[in-house]
């Protein structure tokens, strides 16, 4: 039985990574979605029309750029246009930038909050009157195990990642005798496009091999020392989408291969 059918899903960076995944896991589970993000156009065609094709759920696409946080907002309106509903909101957007502070370009730290915190804000604020009026909701930041600990040389993004789960706590308590749930997920090293960019950034700049970056930097923290695969953060998405999932929330969930056990 497709447990998410009549739901519909907005999920932000779902041309690519994670939220491919998610995306790909809402629609097996019967949710029309509103697939989002950056790319080439006819990639992103292709991935909504096969979406469509093999699940059978209706899928549209938007290339909003959520640099301009607003744009978050007129995501979700151009969702309820097209769908009536934002059932499942997954901000899940992100991009990564490491550098010492001292040298961070602000304009790069401004760009981080904006995407992952801001963006969020605008979102959850847009999606939840219509949640409320429906008495169901299910709000999924994609946060990182770095909103629960951090590592050196990536500020902009720990303090954006944490800010992600405070404003989940903050938005769970607000909603919690409404239907609606909002938790954070916090994988470790996840292998797609924006952890591959920090395997050949390490291995230019400590001229070392891709393998040894993975070896002893990437997977130094996560102790199952092996990457977590994109559908077992999807497979954990849709659970809290479910209904046996209704009495968790506010939760930041880790799933880091041990990484925050540490
Ligand atoms: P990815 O690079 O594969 O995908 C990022 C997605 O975000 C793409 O669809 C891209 O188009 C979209 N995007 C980027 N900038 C955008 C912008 N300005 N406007 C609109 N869309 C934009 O990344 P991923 O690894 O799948 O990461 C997804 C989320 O998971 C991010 O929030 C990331 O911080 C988080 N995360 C990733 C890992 C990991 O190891 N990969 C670990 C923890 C958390």
């Amino acid at each position: 039985m497709k447990t998410l059918r009549g739901k519909t899903a907005r999920v932000t960076g779902s041309t690519s990574g994670i939220g491919r995944a998610l995306a790909r896991a809402l629609a097996g589970e019967g949710a029309s979605l509103m697939l989002h993000g950056l790319g080439d156009h006819a990639a992103i065609e292709e991935l909504r029309a096969g979406l469509a094709r093999v699940h059978g759920v209706e899928v549209r696409g938007h290339a909003a750029d959520l640099g301009d946080p607003a744009s978050a907002a007129r995501l979700v309106a151009d969702t309820e246009t097209a769908f009536g509903a934002v059932d499942i909101l997954v901000n899940n957007a992100g991009v990564q930038f490491v550098s010492a502070i001292e040298d961070f370009p602000p304009e790069r730290w401004s760009a981080l909050q904006d995407l992952m915190v801001n963006a969020s804000f605008q979102a959850i604020r847009a999606a939840l009157p219509g949640m409320k009026r429906r008495a169901w909701g299910r709000i999924i930041n994609l946060a990182s195990v770095h909103g629960l600990v951090a590592s050196p040389f990536k500020s902009a993004y720990v303090a954006a990642k944490h800010a992600q789960v405070g404003l989940t706590k903050a938005v769970a308590l607000e909603v919690a005798e409404l239907g609606i749930t909002c938790n954070a997920i916090c994988p470790g090293y996840v292998r797609t496009p924006l952890v591959e960019a920090q395997i050949d950034a390490q291995a230019r700049v400590h001229g070392l091999s891709r393998e040894t970056v993975i070896r002893d930097v990437l997977l130094a923290a996560q102790p199952t020392k092996r990457f977590i695969e994109v559908e077992e953060v999807a497979a954990l998405a849709v659970y809290l989408c479910g209904d046996q999932a209704r009495s968790i929330t506010g939760a930041a969930l880790a799933i880091d291969g041990g990484w925050s056990a540490r």
